[in-house]
């Protein structure tokens, strides 16, 4: 974006556009603004002075602005927002007092709670993102949206944690309870995260692509074209999580009945990953010695392997072939075939490499 062209008014004052002087356009009033930044061009040291008039109108709004210029990337995208920050005020002066006061007591629960946990907030004072940093250093955002009735009315938030999360609010309540509730969630999963991220650390990830804090399953990659998925219990991560074996018969009997015979060998002081390794005695492949290519072969029939969230699951039973497939993409391949047979929920036909006989089951949508 082209300062000129963007703000009209503002005129640089030396080449390196460092400084700026003149105007800025509130509701078609012109305002006298000038801003310096440092030689670092670092927007959050920058020194803005304006006019008498509109030093008054962004008086409350000191903090927001300075946290707007430590988060905006550009100096243009900051003078647009300071502008609309500015211009929401105005129209809220010359409008209903009882925004003025939603305004005014969000920005005190802000102050209360601090404005170093506040990350984001949008210029009409709906939107705010807060963080918490765990033990470990993991940044954790939960995002409220805050209608106009707060706080009466409890806002709407989104976190990213695996458990459900509800809030007690009522309206004596303000930010700080709902913070505080966020932060005992975010540590009651702690144990839960350290685990996968052992996981995540020393094994081949297939699924999720990106596991995020709310993901409770992980697809670990064994060999070619077999996996184990597991389902941890985020109030009970140490104990035996949901076990799905995929890939051919030939590779995952063997690894079923390890399983079976190995179970007895859980123990609970132990790892997850330990766990694992221990019942089912292999030990499975790791980024260190690895590359994630070796895991994750392409379907056989649209020669991709991510198709949208579908990884190549159906593997041709015979082991010479074992070729793998989407599931989507098999199930199309064996119904446009003249000899398909289709019995309930469960498609008959021939793998398209080898010919050996194959079952796909439908899977409910
Ligand atoms: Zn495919
Ligand atoms: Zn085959």
């Amino acid at each position: 974006m082209d300062m000129l062209t963007e703000i009209p008014y503002l005129i640089p004052q030396d080449v390196n556009g460092l400084h700026y002087n003149g105007f800025i356009n509130i509701h078609s009033e012109l305002y006298v603004f000038e801003i310096r930044l440092p030689t670092s061009k670092k927007l959050c040291d920058a020194v803005i002075n304006c006019d008498f008039k509109l030093q008054k109108l962004i008086g409350n709004f000191k903090d927001i602005i300075l946290q707007r210029l430590k988060q905006c990337e550009s100096l243009v995208s900051f003078i647009k927002e300071f502008q609309m920050i500015t211009e929401t005020q105005v129209e809220v002066m010359n409008t209903d007092s009882s925004e003025m006061k939603y305004c005014q007591k969000l920005v005190d629960h802000i102050e209360s709670l601090g404005w170093e946990k506040l990350m984001y907030i949008d210029p009409i004072f709906t939107q705010l993102h807060l963080s918490y940093c765990d033990q470990i250093g993991r940044n954790h955002i939960i995002k409220l949206n805050i209608g106009s009735e707060y706080p009466e009315e409890a806002p709407n938030c989104f976190v990213e944690l695996p458990l459900k999360f509800d809030i007690h609010w009522n309206a004596k309540c303000d930010l700080k309870h709902v913070y505080k509730q966020f932060v005992v969630s975010v540590e009651q999963c702690q144990q839960f995260w350290n685990l996968l991220s052992d996981i995540d650390c020393n094994t081949w990830i297939l699924e999720p692509e990106k596991p995020t804090f709310s993901a409770t399953h992980r697809r670990i990659a064994i060999g070619s074209g077999n996996s184990l998925q597991i389902t941890v219990d985020p109030l009970n991560p140490r104990i035996l999580p949901e076990c799905k074996f995929l890939g051919s018969d030939q590779a995952i009997a063997p690894l079923r009945r390890s399983m079976s015979a190995n179970i007895h060998l859980w123990d609970e002081s132990k790892g997850l990953l330990e766990n694992l390794q221990l019942l089912l005695n292999v030990k499975f492949p790791s980024p260190t010695n690895t590359s994630k290519e070796e895991f994750s072969t392409e379907c056989g029939i649209c020669y991709s392997y991510r198709m949208d969230t579908e990884i190549p699951d159906e593997v041709c039973n015979d082991a010479r072939c074992a070729q793998a497939f989407h599931t989507s993409c098999l199930i199309e391949w064996l119904r446009a075939l003249p000899n398909c047979r289709q019995s309930f929920n469960t498609i008959f036909g021939n793998c398209p490499y080898c010919e050996k006989a194959m079952t796909v089951k439908m899977v409910s949508q």
